[in-house]
């Protein structure tokens, strides 16, 4: 499947692929080890209105739709979240997917505005939703968060998130705050979550991570001082670790494995 991202909101086919939205999940159901969506005539069994549709771009010649859906979830179709999307969709439809899932979050959280109480109206012209009373306009709302790979020598450190202990072992990262540059966040964050400072902070690349709207910054960072103390409210472990000696780690399509994976692709390669 090939999708392309577009912002014009007129459809441009016959035919549609309807990327349904239902709580935190995406509503599909898996047919021989890959996701179906819903067709036009099995929408009508689904909670949704397809005039709340809001166009993302192009999917093999069809438009692709999000559509936020609200009631149970008819079977065979299932609510899939990111643990279950990660391991059916390719790279390009993971992105897609994580638009319709980003897209419809803001359209559900934004439905009155913020500043007078007024139900809302769609922009025709820009992904934007307007206040006909006082004319405030509210974008799609994208959060900045640092995602880090500390390394001290051919050791990175890696920690257990508190909120899920012992699932596996994964880089640091941490929401900017207002104010903040992107390397003054990871510096806060990495000395409040693990108690060491950091130096040489490096760009990596990045990825949107819709859950529900952030975009993640990955950077690298070397260990300058301090010992390991951890935040218990966040970190449930932390510890500096081999490459050739790896803990579980994040599942493929994370910007979390592909700055572990390159950090043990140029030690182990080294050697
Ligand atoms: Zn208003």
């Amino acid at each position: 499947m090939a999708f392309i991202a577009e912002s014009t909101f007129v459809t441009r086919y016959e035919k549609r692929t309807w990327l349904v939205v239902h709580e935190k999940g995406l509503v599909a159901r898996r047919e021989e080890g890959r996701l179906v969506f819903p067709t036009d005539e099995e929408l009508s069994a689904f909670g949704v209105r397809t005039e709340d549709a809001h166009r993302l771009g192009t999917l093999d010649e069809t438009d692709a739709l999000a559509l936020p859906a609200t009631g149970d979830v008819p079977a065979p179709f299932e609510t899939m979240g990111l643990r279950a999307l990660a391991g059916l969709l390719a790279p390009e439809m993971f992105g897609a997917v994580g638009r319709a899932m980003h897209t419809c979050d803001w359209l559900s959280t934004n439905r009155f505005c913020g500043r007078c109480g007024t139900p809302t109206t769609r922009s025709a012209h820009e992904r934007c939703v307007e206040c006909p009373a006082c004319k405030l306009r509210v974008f799609p709302r994208i959060s900045p968060a640092i995602i880090t790979l500390v390394r001290k020598g051919d050791l990175a450190l890696l920690a257990s998130n508190a909120a899920f202990p012992g699932a596996f072992y994964s880089t640091l990262a941490g929401f900017a705050d207002i104010g903040e540059s992107l390397e003054e966040t990871l510096v806060r964050e990495v000395h409040e979550e693990v108690g060491v400072n950091v130096k040489n902070v490096r760009y990596f690349g990045s990825q949107p991570w819709p859950f529900p709207n952030s975009l993640m910054v990955g950077f690298t960072a070397e260990w300058d001082s301090g010992e390991i103390v951890i935040d218990p409210k966040e970190i449930a472990d932390a510890k500096w670790f081999a490459a050739d000696a790896l803990p579980a780690i994040p599942p493929r399509l994370s910007i979390a494995r592909r700055l572990i994976d390159a950090w043990v692709g140029e030690v182990l390669g080294r050697r």
